[in-house]
């Protein structure tokens, strides 16, 4: 009894599933996940997890996973060791940069992987390979949101934690799905609702659970929250509601900020957004009275034409009405993926070092090149939608990617997976077979969160440790260790023993870091930065003021223009996004069998006006066509739509549907696809 008892052992974790950052216990027996089990000591969750944290984690033991290195030769696959595959990637991307230069590889790390991996991927761009073109798949999703804050606040983060959330009069959640996405932040507002009658007011295209429970529910048309927002600034402006006090002590560029106002009027609001005038004066008045408002956004705002526009709205009427450096007040952009804040934070972007330092900025470059004793080229490199373009272009010849598939998640699909045919090397490092690893010519078998140590970043800029509960599957690596072999092979001097190493070389040289260590993260310990050298952190931002020269917060104009709508040709728009049970692509959820069952078919959400008007029920099948692609499904008819709207879950199991319809217009400002600006038309395929 006492060997079997010593076998079940109890483990603290991650979640590796959403921003929200809920740690607990797992208990295991040998491979088998026994009981997964919330700790009151948890700070983003308490005792609460949702149905992904509690049961999703089989896929840790698919027979799917991958145990063996696969190098491509005659277009098969043939199961390698470890010590070829390794020689093979390093001799391959030395030759690629000899012959045609560093700018010629593309690296692509994962929001799944730890703070430690992302480090490591960049290092390895920048110092071993000698280019910027590193990204993340915050590209995908919150990049506009940091650049929205960058320029008016100067930190790429939530204000402020969930707690702050939770504490707010006034909660706005703008294109978040905040139920399904975000399942236990979810859960805050909604006690806080009940507890102390904290309102929500829901913006969206989609009337979901949470617009269900809100105390007001809008739905601007599709891309038009500009518009509302900047209106809604314009009218607490005219009617003398702003927080002056605020705004004299800690904003500039009010002027220029009130005179790019001017055109946004009610009538304007009300027309291009199909919200009435009435009600849009009623938001206003509402935010100009509370005395704390917290605005969370996702998707919905950012992956749009002016995805890094309308979250500078959302940040200049925060900064207009006071709600920044408060408890219970902010922005929170609502990020998607467990490590997907952590990722950009150290520095897999192509134009910041890790803590947001440019490559441009000559004192940060020659600390690097100190440290790593390399040269690293000060223009920023290519972003995942630029290295598409280089491909096709001719013009990168070689990328490497872990733990993204993005063959099925990058936005117009054919288009992607036609770029890495053309590929000279392509090498994937994932946990199975994707379905961007089937094109890949070699495929490196990684190890999951529950296999490795290390540190993840969650939507509060909270920093936590996991620890181990498994050991790797045979055959499988951790990310970090396979980057070090691939770094080693090529002449560099990495021994990291353990990833509190990566920390701590991480804190030595990026400033937002400098208290970091794993000592002071122990167990249920958690950081939030930027941590100070003595280890002080900072739970709610600028308190000292904002990061700029002279302390304070910065009004962005902005200009808009109606750059989308539908056709007569494409009539109709599609709106994309999670569902409760499974993550992103749904890769892993998939593989659990519980949740594949409970939710087989990929389905198309249609208005029960639109069913009478084309004649279609429930369980009819539709093929939807844009100018990119087309893709089926089978038909819902609920009045969770209403119009000409429709929804497709971006889970399929791997069956993509939207991805084969999204284009290649993005976000100007951060090339962010615009995975939310489909035009389709509909054609049923069979009635019912
Ligand atoms: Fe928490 Fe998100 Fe994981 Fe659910 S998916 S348990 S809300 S971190």
């Amino acid at each position: 009894a006492a060997m079997r008892e010593e076998r079940i052992k109890k483990t603290k974790t991650v979640c590796t599933y959403c921003g929200v950052g809920c740690s607990f216990d797992v208990w295991t027996k040998d491979r088998h996940i026994l009981k997964v089990e919330p700790n009151a000591e948890s700070p983003a969750n308490g005792i609460s997890t949702c149905v992904k944290g509690k049961f999703g984690w089989d896929y840790v033991n698919s027979e799917k996973r991958l145990t063996k290195p696969l190098i491509r030769r005659d277009d098969t696959f043939h199961e390698v060791e470890w010590d070829e595959a390794i020689s093979y990637v390093a001799k391959r991307m030395t030759e690629i940069k000899e012959k045609r230069g560093s700018d010629d590889l593309g690296f692509i790390s994962s929001s799944k992987a730890t703070n430690e991996e992302s480090y490591l991927m960049q290092k390895l761009s920048r110092q071993i390979i000698g280019t910027n073109n590193v990204d993340n798949c915050s590209r995908y999703c919150q990049s506009p949101a940091t650049k929205g804050l960058f320029r008016t606040v100067g930190h790429g983060g939530d204000s402020g934690s969930i707690d702050d959330i939770a504490k707010a009069n006034l909660v706005l959640t703008i294109g978040s799905n905040t139920a399904e996405s975000h399942p236990v932040l979810a859960s805050r507002i909604k006690r806080s609702q009940k507890l102390f009658g904290q309102k929500l007011f829901v913006f969206d295209l989609r009337k979901h659970e949470m617009a269900t429970r809100a105390d007001r529910f809008y739905q601007p048309k599709s891309g038009s929250d500009l518009v509302w927002l900047s209106a809604v600034s314009k009218y607490i402006l005219d009617q003398g509601l702003e927080d002056k006090n605020f705004i004299e002590e800690w904003v500039n560029e009010f002027d220029a900020y009130r005179e790019s106002l001017e055109p946004y009027t009610m009538e304007y609001a009300s027309e291009l957004t199909g919200i009435p005038k009435q009600e849009l004066i009623e938001v206003a008045e509402e935010i100009a009275k509370a005395d704390k408002v917290s605005i969370c956004w996702a998707m919905g705002v950012t992956q749009h034409m002016r995805g890094s526009d309308t979250s500078t709205a959302i940040s200049n009427l925060l900064l207009l009405t006071g709600n920044y450096r408060r408890e219970g007040c902010g922005a929170y952009p609502l990020r998607g993926h467990n490590n997907v804040q952590g990722c950009s934070d150290f520095g897999s972007m192509p134009n910041f070092f890790p803590g947001y330092e440019e490559t441009t900025d000559d004192e940060v470059r020659a600390r690097y090149e100190q440290a790593w004793n390399c040269t690293i080229p000060k223009e920023p490199g290519k972003d995942n939608h630029q290295m598409i373009e280089a491909i096709h272009a001719g013009n990168l010849s070689a990328m490497y990617v872990i733990g993204e598939d993005t063959g099925i998640v990058d936005a117009n699909i054919n288009y992607v997976t036609d770029a890495f045919e053309k590929l000279d090397l392509f090498i994937v490092q994932d946990l199975f077979l994707t379905k961007t690893a089937e094109y890949a010519d070699v495929v490196l078998p990684a190890a999951p969160s529950l296999e490795k140590e290390g540190t993840f970043t969650n939507t509060e800029r909270r920093i936590q440790r996991l620890y181990k509960s498994l050991d790797p599957l045979p055959g499988a690596k951790p990310d970090w260790k396979i980057l070090q072999l691939i770094a080693q092979e090529m002449g560099g001097a990495w021994n990291y023993e353990h990833p509190s190493e990566i920390m701590a070389e991480a804190a030595s040289l990026a400033p937002l870091f400098a208290g970091v260590s794993y000592e002071r993260l122990e167990g249920y310990h958690s950081l939030q930065w930027p941590v100070h050298e003595d280890g002080t952190d900072e739970p709610l931002l600028f308190q000292e003021g904002f990061p700029f020269e002279d302390g304070k917060a910065r009004f962005y104009p902005l200009e808009f223009e109606l750059e989308y709508d539908t056709s007569e040709k494409y009539d109709l728009h599609v709106n994309n996004g999670r569902l409760l049970e499974h993550f992103h692509e749904g890769n892993m959820t998939y593989k659990v069998e519980g949740i594949a069952r409970n939710t087989p078919n990929p389905f198309v959400e249609v208005s029960p006006e639109l069913a009478t008007e084309r004649d279609i029920r429930e369980g009819a099948e539709v093929k939807l066509i844009s100018e990119a692609g087309e893709a089926t499904g089978v038909v819902t008819v609920t009045d969770r739509v209403r119009g000409k709207e429709l929804f497709i879950p971006m889970s399929a199991n791997g069956k993509s549907a939207v991805n084969f319809l999204t284009d290649n217009r993005v976000d100007k400002d951060t090339n962010t696809p615009a995975y939310k600006e489909i035009a389709v038309r509909m054609e049923v395929m069979r009635k019912e």
